[in-house]
């Protein structure tokens, strides 16, 4: 019985119908996409106008019975339908095929990034694990070595066992990425500025090497938020978000998102995703989506605090030295002023010494010593201790990832009082 009326038996094409939803397609700022949807208002926000107003209203409609202006938070897990083998809308039989909350998330996603398509999963990691997952055994993945912690250590210890091949390269070096491709190296994974060295990758120059070799490339849009970075417009075929991170930003979701702008890709993500199952939950896409409204406003105070905070910094005598794209001072300022609109709130120091790192993290009153990054309110962290543990030692050293390393996420708060915390500690 199980397997027959639960989603999983009938489709064996692996065409979810929720990758041609209208508000999807709606959702393309180009408009080229066929588009169903009765509702101009919303289908032209969603095409012709600019990210503020896509970050409200892109992926989203009234709810047709009462005209609730919010999305509403569809917690079931399957539908009843009106005929044997007939779901309705083609797609609404069970909750990890589809589920309309999460629709509106990647109508919205999709719209953000300019592309065609949203994939919602359940963490960054999900999101990640299923690129990767359209590779087969004996295939080969080119990585960026400083990619976030958790990545490595998926890659490592347990894609690697599954046969998959992977290389790091440190991407700043066009030159390393095309040397490390082979015949069959399907995918280049990149991220950009990194964690938390803020290295940063040229995407366009990247994409032309993955795609001259026969690769994809999927960029890891985590740190710097669509509102400053675009991957796909620059030619990368996937851009992954940890939402968990800026794109939520509120510090109550753990999620992960992709976004396509091709729409056989899709159906690929779509198809691993109902059949590995790392879905997110119905509460967490609504929360995302709230998130999300305000995702501009927010990476406005964090481009401008990030920045103050970076400048600060750099000006006092006891740090030696700063990491923040932003800066004049970073050795890749030039393709950062070129690929980003903003930096984010983002900025990582050197203070030298455990010892020095632990008197100053310990006692900060309105930065918080936690992981995680890119919510409103500020987190500090101490990489090589905290968040990325699981990176061998070696290679966090030829990283320059020292324990004197401290990783700032510059949260909303007003600017002089994050300035007087770190002051006080410096002091
Ligand atoms: C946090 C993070 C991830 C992992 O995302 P989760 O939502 O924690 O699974 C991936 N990439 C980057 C850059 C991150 O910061």
């Amino acid at each position: 019985m199980i397997g027959v009326n639960d989603g999983v038996g009938r489709r064996v094409a692996g065409v979810s119908g929720g990758a041609v939803d209208s508000r999807v397609c709606a959702a393309h700022p180009s408009g080229a996409t066929n588009v169903t949807t009765e509702d101009s208002m919303h289908h032209e926000a969603a095409q012709h106008f600019s990210f503020g107003t896509r970050a409200i209203h892109a992926g989203v409609e009234p709810e047709p019975v009462t005209g609730a202006i919010m999305t509403p938070i569809f917690q079931t897990s399957t539908y009843v339908q009106p005929a044997v083998g007939e779901p309705r809308e083609g797609r609404y039989d069970y909750g990890r095929t589809a589920n309309p909350t999460r629709e509106a998330l990647e109508g919205s996603i999709a719209s953000l990034e300019g592309g065609t398509h949203g994939v919602a999963f359940a963490s960054g990691l999900a999101a990640i694990e299923a690129v990767v997952k359209r590779l087969s055994a004996g295939d080969h993945v080119v990585s960026e070595e400083n990619t976030y912690g958790g990545t490595t250590r998926m890659f490592d210890h347990v894609l690697s066992r599954l046969g998959l091949e992977f290389t790091y390269v440190d991407a700043r070096d066009e030159s390393a990425v095309a040397a490390a491709m082979r015949p069959e190296t399907k995918l280049v994974h990149v991220e950009t500025p990194t964690n938390p060295m803020m290295k940063l990758c040229d995407i366009a120059a990247v994409a032309e090497i993955a795609h001259d070799g026969g690769a994809l490339l999927s960029v890891d849009n985590t740190f710097a938020s669509p509102f400053n970075q675009r991957p796909l417009e620059l030619g990368a075929d996937f851009t992954i978000h940890s939402s968990t991170k800026y794109v939520n930003g509120h510090s109550d979701v753990i999620g992960g998102l992709v976004a396509i702008r091709d729409e056989a890709l899709a159906e690929e993500l779509y198809f691993i995703r109902k059949s590995s199952g790392a879905v997110p939950g119905p509460m967490d896409c609504f929360l995302t989506l709230r998130g999300i409204k305000t995702l501009h406003v927010r990476m406005e105070r964090h481009n401008a605090n990030g920045l103050a905070v970076a400048r600060w910094l750099e000006d006092h005598p006891r740090i030696d030295r700063v990491l923040y794209p932003g800066l004049p001072s970073h050795d890749q300022h030039e393709l950062a002023a070129r690929q980003m609109s903003g930096f984010t709130g983002m900025v990582s120091v050197d203070v030298g010494s455990l010892e020095r790192t632990k008197a100053l993290t310990e006692h900060l009153r309105v930065f918080a010593l936690a992981e995680s990054l890119g919510g409103i309110e500020s987190l500090v962290n101490v990489p090589a201790l905290m968040t990325h543990g699981s990176v061998p030692e070696e290679r966090r050293e030829a990283m320059g990832m020292t324990p004197g390393l401290i990783r700032f996420s510059v949260g909303i708060e007003d600017v002089d009082d994050l300035i007087a915390d770190l002051d006080r500690v410096l002091a």
